[in-house]
């Protein structure tokens, strides 16, 4: 296999030896691959601008040698822009953080990964705006994502009785069935959403990419839609992260302290 170009998102560093990076990179085409930066921890290197954390790059990769454990070496590489505009407070940083782990651990292998890239990107430069609340960020990520990788919940109306509207709904987050209040009664689930978080939860999941942050959404509302948003993605989780623990540290984030304060 020849040298090809491919852009990609640099979604984890790992110094090694004394110079050289393994980078774990997202890309629209081959999905999650590892590359080998050699040298690009020196400052002069012509690689190490473009090769770190949260640069999006053009790189010009060339297969290794070894077939079993795919690794590209980077041959050349371009820097395009990044995201690493998250610093300006613990939470934003906590919450790029976690977008970024939450990605790795979706076992993306070497098949395209263009819309979780786009998302990613799209939700990384929210952040970097300074314009939208972390936390709803980071709560349109997960249920997007939850969508993307094929766990879309069923949202048209309560899958008990048909209703579409209602006050109080339940959004199962075990299974994405929708729930009006007397039949979540029924089942002994409690409700989780009301109007205006079941609306939310409808328009993140259905509406087209470009439009993904056009809804509003009062404080109370949005408070439940954290909750359901974190809950359902992390349903489909299989291990821990460790940017949650992180998140939730701080003290905006502890549930404990949220309902102390209502
Ligand atoms: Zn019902």
């Amino acid at each position: 296999m020849d040298d090809f170009v491919i852009k990609g998102l640099v979604l984890q560093e790992i110094e090694y030896g004394e110079a050289d990076r393994i980078l774990k990179v997202l890309t629209a085409e081959k999905g999650l691959i590892s590359v080998f930066a050699k040298n690009s921890m020196r400052l002069t290197n012509h690689l190490f601008a473009a090769c770190g954390f949260l640069c999006y790059s053009e790189f010009v990769l060339r297969p290794g040698r070894n077939t079993e454990e795919r690794m590209y070496n980077a041959v050349e590489a371009g820097y395009e822009t990044d995201f690493r505009n998250i610093s300006y407070s613990f939470e934003a940083q906590g919450v790029a953080m976690y977008m970024v782990e939450f990605t790795l651990a979706l076992s993306l292998g070497e098949q395209p990964a263009e819309a979780e890239l786009r998302l990613l990107m799209n939700c990384l430069y929210k952040i970097c705006q300074q314009k939208t609340d972390p936390k709803l960020v980071k709560a349109v990520f997960e249920l997007r994502m939850s969508c993307v990788c094929g766990f879309q919940p069923q949202l048209l109306c309560c899958q008990g009785c048909g209703v579409y509207d209602g006050e109080r709904f339940c959004l199962d987050t075990e299974d994405g069935r929708l729930l009006c209040e007397s039949c979540a009664a029924k089942e002994e689930k409690a409700c989780n959403l009301d109007k205006g978080a079941l609306f939310a939860v409808r328009y993140i999941c259905l509406t087209e990419d470009k439009k993904l942050f056009g809804f509003r959404i009062s404080a109370a509302s949005a408070g439940l839609l954290f909750a359901a948003a974190e809950q359902y993605a992390l349903a489909h989780m299989d291990r821990p992260l460790n940017s949650l623990k992180f998140l939730r540290s701080l003290s905006a984030w502890d549930p404990d302290q949220q309902s102390k304060k209502d």
